[in-house]
């Protein structure tokens, strides 16, 4: 495998004043190592109020299900909320909502706790219990976040099915989880326009799904919308019949809090499950370290949407439970124009933003003046997290928007994993750029070989988490042996995370792509991931997608699919230029065979680019599964293109 060096492997130390009061400490490495399970039992303690203290860590006897936190009893919800307004803190802010048309609401913690009682009221009274589930359609909102905590909070497991999602998409997630209530919305904003969700909610359940006996639903924008008597319910008039007082039950560390599907990144989604006592330990404690989480001063914004595992631990879980103030945006980073997010940021003076690398490849394509036009300098910590984040993206994320002051952190994790697993800590790790770098304190991570064994520095293989972590996934739903075969087969006794990594020279781990994304050319492993991120470092590239093409001799063939920066038109040499560019910034053997310029790549709802679908058009097949596709004509205008694209 090659290895891009260079800038890639310089280093920013800890600043030392932030080091000197980070939260964050170098010895939580140390520790994790002399006692991992001790360890784990310390950040229970910490971060988790538990009615009954647990007595066990964790069994494993009945691997790969795991119990973690054996005997405690505790509720989600109480500890998000309620525990924060007994302690004082009930007129902290626990979340400002900015809506797309510049509505705004703030809400304390006091309130949220009357909110949610009421919704766990208004759920119970349409008989919702412990156990039953709830599919959540809504877009991000208040009420997406209290109704999620009304569900944990009566021990029954939500199902959040991200708002852009097709009706087809929403029923067959409906009917999966087999949920009793679905609770929507009437609409939305998107791009200063009213969308309509409900209407999707009704097409999900006219093509039958007979576990549903309720629908409520939310007013956001008075789009008029059809209504079902007898099953659908307003969402206001259910909380004002509601009382405001909800005495909370105490529920098994073990009770399962939430389904929820993956991106479909790789192929057909599957619905992880996730239960209460460990995943909230682990969404608690990262929030708090890899964020430098100061809940009393800290104003804290993650832009992912509850649709997405990050929208669950680190909009909703992490910081609630954490006692944090955050910013909920419900629109899109364009409108009104395209320094929206930079607005928001300097308006409620954001310390802390986590964000995704296309959002990052976005605002570069568009251009600095978006930032520049608002103060920043608010902003403390830096996050990433969904895809790899080319060094060039990082570097310009630390420059642009952190003002070359800020920490950024890179945080590998899954819908599986529940949390953050592979990141730098700040104030501790010296920072690289496009680098994980390393397992947090309590994970033990592995790049190992086709046979399993643990590869040396430099070598690239396979990513393998070698024991169980608190918020590990406790299988798929309703599918037992998929959730075998899916993660525990491939390395026996070891989770197989499906991605491709590699240790650089001090040990720190680079993620190269999924493992099926990983390209053999003539021999040599070749990955996406770098080749991508040498196109990214050209300065005509935006955005790039890599795959592998059968080629008839050397086997696979490296295709490139770029993004021009804003401004930048294809010219007659562009091709050869940014050939040569990956030539000289890998090697030869890593010259694309053919590069495409195009206008927009194919991605996830969660904005990841779908390298599968790029693979088919490169070997002239059918496209396959495009149901989470954001925008399915992309497909159709790169194929067209391709056929004209010389040099293939
Ligand atoms: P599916 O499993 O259905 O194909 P998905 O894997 O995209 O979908 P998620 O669980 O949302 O669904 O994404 C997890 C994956 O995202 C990881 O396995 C990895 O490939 C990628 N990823 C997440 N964070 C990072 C990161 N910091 N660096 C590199 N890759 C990352
Ligand atoms: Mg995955």
């Amino acid at each position: 495998m090659t290895t891009t060096e260079g800038p890639a492997a310089q280093t920013v130390a800890p600043d030392p004043e932030f080091a000197a009061q980070a939260v964050a400490k170098a010895d939580l490495y140390e520790r994790a190592a002399a006692d991992r399970l001790g360890f784990w039992a310390e950040q229970a303690r910490e971060h988790v109020t538990w009615d009954t203290g647990f007595t066990d860590v964790l069994d494993w006897s009945n691997a790969p299900f795991a119990k973690w936190f054996v005997g405690g009893t505790l509720n989600v919800a109480v500890n998000c909320v309620d525990r924060h307004v007994a302690a004082g803190n009930g007129e902290r802010v626990a979340l400002h909502f900015e809506g797309e048309p510049g509505d705004t609401v703030s809400l304390t913690y006091a309130q949220l706790q009357e909110q949610v009682c009421r919704a766990a009221n208004a759920l119970s009274a349409l008989g919702v219990g412990p156990g039953d589930r709830v599919a959540i359609y809504l877009p991000m909102l208040v009420e997406s976040v209290v109704a999620m905590l009304a569900c944990a909070r009566l021990g029954a497991p939500h199902s959040v099915v991200f708002g852009g999602f097709s009706a087809d998409a929403l029923h067959s997630r409906i009917v999966d989880a087999e949920a009793k209530v679905v609770i929507t919305c009437d609409g939305s904003y998107r791009r200063g326009k009213p969308t309509a969700l409900k209407p999707a909610v009704d097409a999900a359940l006219a093509k039958g799904a007979p576990s549903v006996t309720n629908v409520l639903v939310v007013r956001r924008n008075g789009e008029d919308v059809a209504w079902t008597q007898g099953r659908d319910v307003w969402w206001h008039e259910a909380l004002e019949a509601a009382p405001p007082e909800h005495e909370a039950q105490s529920f098994d560390a073990e009770q399962p809090l939430f389904i929820l599907y993956t991106s479909g990144t790789t192929g057909k989604p599957k619905g992880i499950l996730h239960t209460s006592g460990g995943y909230l330990v682990q969404a608690a404690y990262t929030t708090r370290n890899v964020f430098d989480l100061r809940p009393e001063r800290d104003v804290y914004w993650c832009t992912a949407d509850i649709g997405w595992v990050t929208g669950h631990s680190y909009v909703v879980y992490g910081p609630l439970a954490n006692g944090a103030t955050q910013v909920i945006y419900e629109g899109t980073p364009d409108t009104p124009d395209k320094d929206r997010w930079w607005s928001v940021v300097e308006k409620h003076g954001v310390t802390i933003l986590y964000t995704a690398p296309t959002a990052i490849r976005t605002c570069m394509k568009w251009g600095e003046e978006f930032p520049a036009r608002h103060d920043l300098s608010s902003l403390r910590v830096l996050g990433s997290v969904g895809e790899n984040i080319n060094p060039e993206a990082w570097n310009w994320y630390r420059r642009v928007i952190g003002g070359g002051r800020t920490p950024v952190v890179d945080t590998w994790w899954q819908t599986e994993t529940g949390a953050q697993m592979i990141a730098p800590l700040p104030g501790v790790t010296a920072l690289k750029a496009g680098s994980a770098q390393v397992p947090l304190p309590g994970i033990a991570a592995e790049v190992v070989d086709d046979a399993g064994e643990p590869l040396g520095h430099g070598q690239a293989g396979y990513l393998v988490l070698t024991e169980p972590w608190p918020s590990m996934l406790r299988g798929i739903w309703g599918d037992e042996q998929r959730f075998k075969d899916t993660y525990w087969a491939r390395f026996p006794g070891r989770y197989f995370a499906g991605d491709g990594a590699k240790r650089d020279e001090d040990g720190d781990i680079w993620l190269l792509g999924r493992v099926d994304d990983v390209m053999n050319v003539s021999g040599h492993r070749l990955s996406t991931a770098e080749i991508e991120s040498a196109l990214v470092s050209h300065p005509d590239v935006a955005e790039a997608a890599v795959v592998g093409a059968t080629d008839e001799t050397t086997g696979q063939a490296v295709v490139a699919f770029v993004i021009l920066r804003g401004g930048h038109a294809e010219g007659p040499d562009t091709v050869a230029d940014l050939r040569a560019h990956v030539g000289k910034e890998i090697g030869p053997i890593a010259k694309p065979r053919s590069i495409m310029v195009v206008a927009e790549l194919p991605k996830t709802r969660s904005g990841k680019i779908m390298r599968r679908l790029l693979r088919d058009v490169a070997e002239h097949r059918p496209t396959g599964d495009v149901t989470t596709l954001t925008d399915s004509t992309v497909m159709d205008s790169i194929r067209s293109g391709m056929g004209a694209s010389a040099g293939d």
